[in-house]
């Protein structure tokens, strides 16, 4: 188990180490005890071994009678002889901006996709990066200048937002490739409007800042953009036409009701424009189209899109109606791609993305810290963490571990926790074989990202 963990991250990332190096750390040199990059790692380990709370590093990785610090030094290639008490990650954080573990989690993404691992969900040549918000923190009482409130009843609660752009991989695996946090400042101007306009006037705020920082990172990707309804608007179209991205966003009947009412009178003179097919369980899909939508915004702009509606009929049970609008070339032989991997996939930064995180012992919404910069920076860190969780759970490392066993990951372990369990087991009572650290040997390794 752990010799796959060290071997997967070895062969994605063979250089995390000099990468977690140039994390900047303001400490005064004279009183550094843990190099850098063993302190990153041991915040990392946080989140990779599922540890639920800071307090948790003092009690699940002792040291003493455990093969804990012999696996994470030679993890780090270091050779300490001590490990930090929870505080001394804390105090790591306060001085590395999060900006940095910002950029650092960015750069291990460019690597996966410069190295093929992501090949397999492009949707006709592009990469599909999701956009959606999530409630972070949640006070009775403000906490600092930047909370966001909202009134329930008489109570009002004091809240961090943030608004998540994931990349879409092969197998279910979603990447975190920008976090832009939603702050106090995006909620002026907003004076009189109901709970939910002011949600969505935050969300689109943030991704007008979030939008350029995506392009700069990664300039020549071909992205296509998805996102809920929210995000069909001038801004957004705007934004998609100066970078060159393309999308496919939810389409609702009352967040553009002309432009709805023109695709359902344009539908039945469209004939051509159907797909129909009965999947091997039974389920029947029907999909239509119509190009050509021309949608005026607020601020008079005109756009053109073409629009997918899908009508999903299971055996037993109302029949579920989608649609969304797209810049992509829909025809006969793109629908179902487009619906499946651009528009239907959407829901997986709720669940791979938000929910995992949440219900899990990654456990997002813990307070792991009060301080805004270092609570921005255990974001960060958790997203790093979960990239390698992820890499680690669909790839095909512990799938063969599995196989020899003549089982499936899930016939071995019964859930994603018992994963992170018997991981932690591995951390704390084996040595981990030397064998697994050889970066030449893990390159010429084949790890496959796969479901099964
Ligand atoms: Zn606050």
């Amino acid at each position: 188990m752990g010799q796959a963990l060290v071997q997967t991250i070895r062969h994605f990332f063979p250089d995390l180490n000099t990468w977690l190096d140039c994390l900047p750390d303001a400490r005064d040199q004279e009183s550094i005890i843990y190099e850098r990059r063993f302190l990153a790692w041991w915040g990392i380990a946080l989140y990779l071994f599922q540890l639920s709370s800071r307090r948790q590093l003092d009690f699940e990785l002792d040291a003493a009678g455990t093969c804990v610090l012999t696996n994470l030094n030679r993890l780090a290639d270091t050779d300490h002889d001590t490990r930090p008490v929870h505080d001394t990650l804390d105090y790591f954080l306060g001085h590395s901006r999060p900006e940095a573990l910002a950029a650092l989690r960015m750069q291990m993404v460019q690597r996966l996709i410069r190295m093929k691992a992501l090949e397999s969900a492009r949707l006709l040549g592009h990469l599909v990066v999701v956009v959606d918000g999530t409630g972070l923190l949640c006070w009775r009482r403000r906490h600092c200048d930047q909370c966001l409130t909202q009134k329930h009843g008489d109570t009002t609660v004091y809240l961090h937002q943030v608004l998540e752009a994931k990349l879409l991989g092969p197998a279910g695996v979603v990447l975190s490739i920008g976090s832009e946090f939603i702050a106090n400042a995006d909620t002026k101007a907003t004076h009189g409007q109901n709970a939910e306009a002011v949600k969505q006037d935050c969300e689109l705020k943030a991704f007008s800042r979030l939008a350029p920082r995506l392009k700069k990172a990664f300039p020549q990707l071909q992205v296509v953009l998805a996102g809920d309804s929210l995000f069909a608007c001038g801004r957004v179209l705007q934004l998609t036409a100066d970078y060159d991205w393309s999308y496919v966003l939810t389409f609702k009947q009352g967040h553009m009701p002309a432009v709805w009412a023109e695709f359902q009178r344009l539908l039945p003179l469209c004939p051509k424009n159907v797909l129909e097919r009965t999947l091997p369980c039974g389920i029947q899909e029907e999909y239509r189209w119509v190009h050509d939508l021309s949608y005026e915004d607020d601020c008079r702009r005109r756009w053109h899109f073409t629009a997918i509606e899908c009508l999903v009929t299971p055996l037993v049970g109302e029949p579920t109606r989608f649609a969304w609008i797209t810049k992509l070339p829909v025809s006969g032989k793109t629908v179902v791609d487009i619906a499946t991997k651009g528009g239907r996939n959407r829901w997986k930064i709720e669940n791979e993305g938000f929910n995992r995180q949440k219900n899990s012992g990654l456990n997002l919404e813990h307070v792991y810290s009060t301080d805004p910069e270092k609570w921005q920076a255990y974001y960060h860190l958790l997203q790093i963490a979960f990239i390698l969780v992820q890499l680690l759970e669909r790839g095909s490392l512990l799938r063969r571990l599995a196989e020899a066993c003549g089982k499936t990951p899930m016939q071995l372990f019964g859930s994603l926790k018992n994963i992170a369990r018997r991981l932690l087991d591995s951390l704390r009572y084996s040595v981990w074989p030397d064998k697994s650290y050889d970066a030449r040997a893990a390159a010429a390794l084949h790890i496959g990202l796969d479901t099964s």
